[in-house]
């Protein structure tokens, strides 16, 4: 049995090692096929951001959607009819409403996950589909509400915003369209691989790999101070500081160690390292308790504020989180039936207010129940 315990062992390390390789491929994959439904135009051009100047001059709106009309099946009803709206730069937008209203649709455009039926979508001035996707996306940070996090540590995941990583998966994503071929494809995957083979190679100088490894991290890697930055906006830092291997915490498939909280706020500490012009918060703090969804929402509310984004636009269940929105739209029946601040909407004692009076009737129940247990 002895003699049998050193092979089981090293079988049980490499079964490891390749089942942590496996996920990270199928996380990629999972990225890869989530866009094959638009390619660049011919001749796009570089989206620059707030400075992008388009044939109507200089940006003045962050984004904007043009009567846009849009399904997922031509065979079936569009689910957003004719919608029309501006976020000017320096303002927050909201967007509200029924379940399967389509907010997330409309996050899922701004980024042209998909292509519009009718209408155009304008993200600094420039149709979506003039500009490269590449830029597009350097331009916007989204949360979105299924975070893909890889199999690796908090650091990593944190880091992962930062330019130079996602632009690697974006990259992914276009050669995907040409045919996949994964050893073409500059991922986090192939940059481990070159790490290890450097790092095995023992390195110039006489490093050991250890040394190698630690350089390969702080080169790609955003670094500590700026991670750890990241989580406190984000609101992870009393969680990290529990968690025995801190920020080396290795989170699981998909993130299966991490609850549903800490994975947006990961998420969320993610955007925050990337530091993109533009924010989309797509339900971003859905799976947050009360207590520290308040505090989430304070922190992305004083970024918003900080004049640090160019502008946000947010799509959320709980009307508490958008109540210090400067426009709020209430997305209907694939319309935008009501707009205004908090207070005009109260004012005009509609869907939005009803919607209000519900969610806070909600609350204070649910309050009374965990007072009286
Ligand atoms: P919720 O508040 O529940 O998240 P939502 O307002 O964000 O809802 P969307 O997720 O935008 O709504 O979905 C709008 C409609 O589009 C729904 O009927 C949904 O079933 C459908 N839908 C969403 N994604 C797809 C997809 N990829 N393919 C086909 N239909 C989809």
């Amino acid at each position: 049995l002895q003699q049998l315990y050193g092979p089981l062992n090293y079988l049980g390390t490499y079964y490891r090692l390749i089942k942590q390789a496996l996920v990270d491929v199928e996380a990629l994959h999972k990225l890869l096929e989530e866009n094959i439904e638009v390619n660049d135009a011919d001749g796009a051009i570089e989206l620059l951001g707030t400075s992008s100047t388009g044939k109507a001059g200089k940006a003045t709106t962050a984004i904007s959607f043009n009567k846009v009309t849009f399904g997922y099946d031509p065979r079936r009803e569009a689910i957003l009819n004719g919608i029309s709206f501006d976020v000017p730069l320096g303002s927050k937008l909201a967007i509200v409403g029924p379940t399967g209203a389509g907010k997330s649709t409309m996050s899922r455009l701004v980024y042209r996950f998909y292509d519009v039926w009718e209408g155009s979508v304008s993200v600094c001035g420039l149709d979506v589909r003039d500009v490269t996707q590449l830029t597009l996306r350097r331009v916007l940070g989204i949360v979105p509400q299924d975070t893909v996090l890889f199999n690796e540590t908090l650091h990593l995941n944190i880091s992962y915003g930062r330019a130079g990583f996602d632009d690697g998966v974006e990259q992914a994503r276009m050669h995907a369209k040409k045919g996949p071929n994964l050893r073409l494809i500059p991922t986090l995957q192939q940059l481990r691989e070159r790490r290890g083979k450097k790092a095995t190679g023992g390195g110039a100088g006489g490093s050991t790999a250890k040394e190698d490894d630690s350089k390969w991290i702080d080169e790609r890697l955003a670094p500590r101070s700026v991670v750890e930055e990241a989580a406190s906006v984000a609101k992870l830092t009393d969680f990290i500081a529990k968690l025995p291997d801190g920020y080396e915490t290795v989170v699981g498939e998909r993130g299966l160690r991490l609850s549903g909280g800490e994975k947006q706020r990961t998420s969320i500490a993610r955007v925050v390292v990337k530091n993109p012009e533009i924010c989309v918060y797509d339900e971003a703090t859905s799976s947050l308790d009360t207590h520290t969804e308040r505090e989430v929402v304070a922190a992305i509310n004083s970024l918003a504020s900080s004049g640090k984004y160019a502008a946000s636009l947010s799509v959320a269940h709980r009307l508490s989180t958008v109540v210090d929105s400067d426009i709020i739209l209430v997305l209907s029946g694939g319309v935008i039936a009501e707009r205004g601040t908090h207070e005009e909407l109260l004012e005009m004692d509609g869907t939005y207010a009803g919607m209000w009076q519900a969610q806070n009737s909600s609350n204070s129940s649910s309050a009374n129940l965990s007072n009286e247990s």
